[in-house]
């Protein structure tokens, strides 16, 4: 989940921010088609860092994932474009819209860059090997030169089994490395921590897990499920509240979840007795003064 996704239910999105999570969602297909090859095919154990955001002189660097093996560290960047291309030296250009996108492996040249600053600053000493990863069984890239540091889909299984041949005794020192790199990790990017909303301007409802759509009870007799008026997925009463609930939490880490802020977020769709009685499951009610709030019982506050 991140805040794009659940703020589109609720607000309109700009072009920025709908580009933005357009390219994500693209992204994350692709991400999620390496994370599964790498899990099933790989049979060495390297250390696997996803989705690696960093800080380095002042500017954000994104990494795919990073392996850390026995003697070096690799860099896997994954595009995920649909379509046909031609390549060009500083961009990419799609054949049908003449629609240019930076050229990936320059991307990953300036990622090897940050990182083997990272690596400067924090004193790790690794060698670092880079791996573009085009994944839509729908690419094409017409004058690619030849390049080893790129794979393209047919390439994969034979990508797949260079990884299984590298040196993997994963020891004392690369844990200490992989988890310096996990705390120097960023949450959001700046970006998304610049996307500004108001409480009080997003829409009150229950919001559907699966589209953009609002989820209602279909009568006022049926407790247990709420439908969405849009796709119609059948989501369990409780667990859509808990969802939302948990949307406001994310969204407004700063606010104290009262009961009456999370009935206001919902929609004022449930009586108060009852929401109080789900929140319940997963909260534990908090007495300060006069007013009563609700913290999670346990501190992970993942979606
Ligand atoms: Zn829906």
């Amino acid at each position: 989940m991140n805040k794009l996704e659940i703020l589109k239910k609720r607000m309109p999105l700009n072009a920025t921010e709908s580009r933005l999570l357009l390219v994500r969602n693209l992204g994350i297909e692709g991400e999620a088609f390496i994370s599964r090859i790498l899990s099933e095919k790989l049979n060495v154990q390297p250390l696997v860092l996803e989705d690696f955001l960093f800080e380095i002189d002042g500017s954000e660097c994104q990494i795919d994932f990073l392996l850390i093996f026995e003697y070096e560290c690799l860099i896997i960047e994954v595009k995920h474009y649909d379509g046909d291309y031609i390549y060009g030296d500083e961009f990419i250009t799609k054949l049908n819209t003449k629609k240019s996108y930076p050229n990936p492996t320059l991307q990953l040249v300036r990622a090897t860059d940050r990182l083997a600053k990272l690596f400067v600053k924090e004193n790790i000493r690794m060698k670092i090997i880079t791996s573009l990863l085009y994944t839509h069984p729908g690419f094409y890239l017409y004058h690619a030169p030849v390049d080893s540091r790129v794979v393209f889909l047919p390439q994969i299984k034979k990508f797949m089994e260079t990884l299984n041949k590298k040196p993997c005794g994963i020891q004392e020192r690369h844990e200490r490395v992989f988890e310096r790199l996990k705390s120097l990790r960023l949450e959001s990017s700046s970006y998304e921590r610049k996307i500004t909303y108001d409480f009080d301007e997003l829409k009150k409802c229950v919001t559907c897990a699966k589209c953009d759509g609002e989820m209602v009870r279909k009568n006022a007799g049926d407790r247990k499920y709420v439908y969405c008026t849009l796709c119609d997925t059948q989501e369990n009463f409780q667990e859509a509240m808990l969802r939302n609930s948990a949307e406001l939490e994310y969204l407004f880490p700063e606010k104290r979840l009262t009961l009456s802020l999370v009935l206001e977020w919902v929609g004022d769709c449930i009586s108060r007795q009852f929401l109080r009685n789900i929140l319940a499951t997963r909260y534990k009610l908090v007495r300060s003064g006069r007013t009563t709030h609700y913290v999670r019982r346990n501190l992970d506050r993942k979606l």
